[in-house]
């Protein structure tokens, strides 16, 4: 394990600050190499990360490649576009700046600080980290210490293929994050929960340092009558049991047009057996819980309502198998938290209408799951509902699109990244504009009298 003494990180911040200094980040050539190296020390610590995540999550490969390595595909998009990102845009003037031209310039802030959760500890990392290289910035990373095997291999990574002065890892839990927070950083990029956000976001405001927060939540899942069962069942239990349920943008729990529910129910458990077989705990294809007091946290939501599919745990393994609840009651305390495990509550209603009240009741998700074909009802979900980001028939899969920004709203969260979003979260955009010498017109100039009527004609 490389480890970063705790009192060393004053001087690795201050060897980023110098190293941001000499102008090295702002050359886009220096920051397409380093995201080409970036892409390279990956695709050469493969086996490694895989071994990693097996160790931590019992993440199955084909996951690890899915949810993790492939982040591989920003790092490609930011490549690609990183030239155009870079260029200054012309903005429009009107008509009385007529002597003027404006332009943005994006530049980047300095020297960043990423922390990242245990659940995706590969991908949370570098994704932000392919933003922080795009933009033009230093960067501290703090990996999960939780996901200890994923966080050692980063640290081992970064270590060797990058100067610390540039791009550097520190490693530990609480008290390294408290470190880090108690120094002044250009800005802060955190992924984890909403309470430990409230801590990050204090300790930024005593240096008015800008914060981008990627929380959680209980991201709810409508399933109206208008759909194709077979595929909405799937997707929901590919998105809701990948990972063990240990994803935030995962279903948190199920609204259920009650003429469909018995269908429904009937379909996930035939498509739980298609998954991982009768018995999921001897799958190669299905993850773990993290560790010992997420294991007890979720076992605890097992007394809640009436379990109709799995609900078996094996606490030696930290299994749990993929479970979905009946009849829970929005007291019951599957339903007051984010629930972040294998369990699937599932709620019916009526009326649209009950559904949207329900969501609205709460605190804005981080993603909202819509299975239906009928377009009155999707617009009536966009228009009435606020959350993250919207999925319509299928789950999950909005997190893999660059084009799209990613990130939460309200309670969910504080600005998003991926693609463009992610250069523009580590970048400033400078606006600058210039007059020239060729005229010089007095209007606005003292002394002001009789100049009012010319004024109002300009404002109206
Ligand atoms: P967490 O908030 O417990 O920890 C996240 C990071 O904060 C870790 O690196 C940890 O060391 C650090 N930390 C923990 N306590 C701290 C403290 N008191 N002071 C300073 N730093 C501290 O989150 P987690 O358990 O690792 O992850 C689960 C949560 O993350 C869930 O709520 C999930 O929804 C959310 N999440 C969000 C996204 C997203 O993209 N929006 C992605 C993954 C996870």
């Amino acid at each position: 394990m490389i480890t970063t003494e705790l009192s060393n990180v004053g001087n690795i911040i201050q060897n980023q600050r110098e190293f941001f200094k000499s102008g090295k980040t702002k050359d886009v050539t220096f920051r397409i190499e380093q995201l080409k190296n970036l892409k390279q020390a990956i695709i050469e610590h493969e086996e490694s990360i895989v071994e990693a995540l097996q160790a931590d999550l019992h993440k199955p490969e084909v996951e690890t490649y899915l949810t993790e390595i492939g982040v591989i595909k920003e790092i490609d998009y930011a490549i690609k576009h990183l030239k155009n990102w870079t260029k200054s845009k012309k903005a429009p003037v009107s008509f009385d700046f007529f002597s003027y031209s404006a332009r943005i310039y994006p530049e980047p802030l300095g020297v960043v600080l990423i922390i990242g959760p245990w659940n995706y500890p590969f991908q949370l990392i570098i994704s932000p980290l392919v933003g922080a290289i795009a933009a033009g910035n230093c960067a501290i990373i703090k990996p999960s210490e939780i996901a200890s095997h994923t966080s050692d291999v980063i640290a081992k990574i970064i270590a060797k293929h990058f100067d610390p002065a540039y791009i550097a890892v520190v490693e530990g839990g609480v008290e390294a994050s408290q470190k880090l927070l108690a120094e002044k950083f250009d800005h802060i990029f955190f992924t984890g929960g909403t309470a430990v956000g409230k801590i990050v976001m204090a300790a930024a405001a005593k240096y008015l340092t800008p914060v981008t927060l990627e929380l959680g939540g209980k991201s709810p899942c409508i399933v109206d009558t208008d759909i194709n069962l077979e595929h909405t069942v799937r997707r929901i239990i590919w998105g809701k049991f990948i990972n063990a349920g240990q994803t935030c943008i995962a279903p948190d729990y199920l609204l259920v047009n009650k003429t469909i529910k018995k269908d429904l129910i009937d379909g996930l458990e035939k498509c739980v057996k298609e998954f991982y077989g009768d018995n999921p705990a001897n799958s190669p294809d299905y993850a773990r819980i993290i560790s010992q007091k997420h294991f007890e946290r979720l076992v605890n939501f097992l007394k809640d309502g009436e379990v109709i599919i799995g609900g078996e745990t094996q606490p030696s393994e930290r299994y749990i198998a993929p479970t979905v609840v009946n009849n829970v009651s929005l007291e019951d305390s599957v339903m007051q938290e984010e629930i972040f495990g294998p369990i699937l509550p599932i709620i019916e209603y009526t009326d649209i209408a009950e559904a949207i009240a329900l969501i609205n009741s709460r605190p804005k998700p981080l993603a909202l799951y819509l299975f239906s074909q009928n377009k009155n009802l999707q617009n009536q979900v966009l228009q009435e509902t606020s959350s993250g980001g919207v999925c319509i028939n299928d789950t999950v899969m909005q997190v893999g699109v660059s084009s799209l920004p990613f990130g939460g709203v309200g309670d969910s969260g504080i600005g998003n990244y991926h693609g463009k979003a992610s250069f523009d979260t580590f970048s400033h955009n400078k606006s600058v504009l210039q007059n020239s010498f060729w005229l010089d017109l007095k209007w606005r100039y003292a002394p002001y009298q009789g100049k009012l009527p010319l004024i109002k004609k300009l404002l109206g």
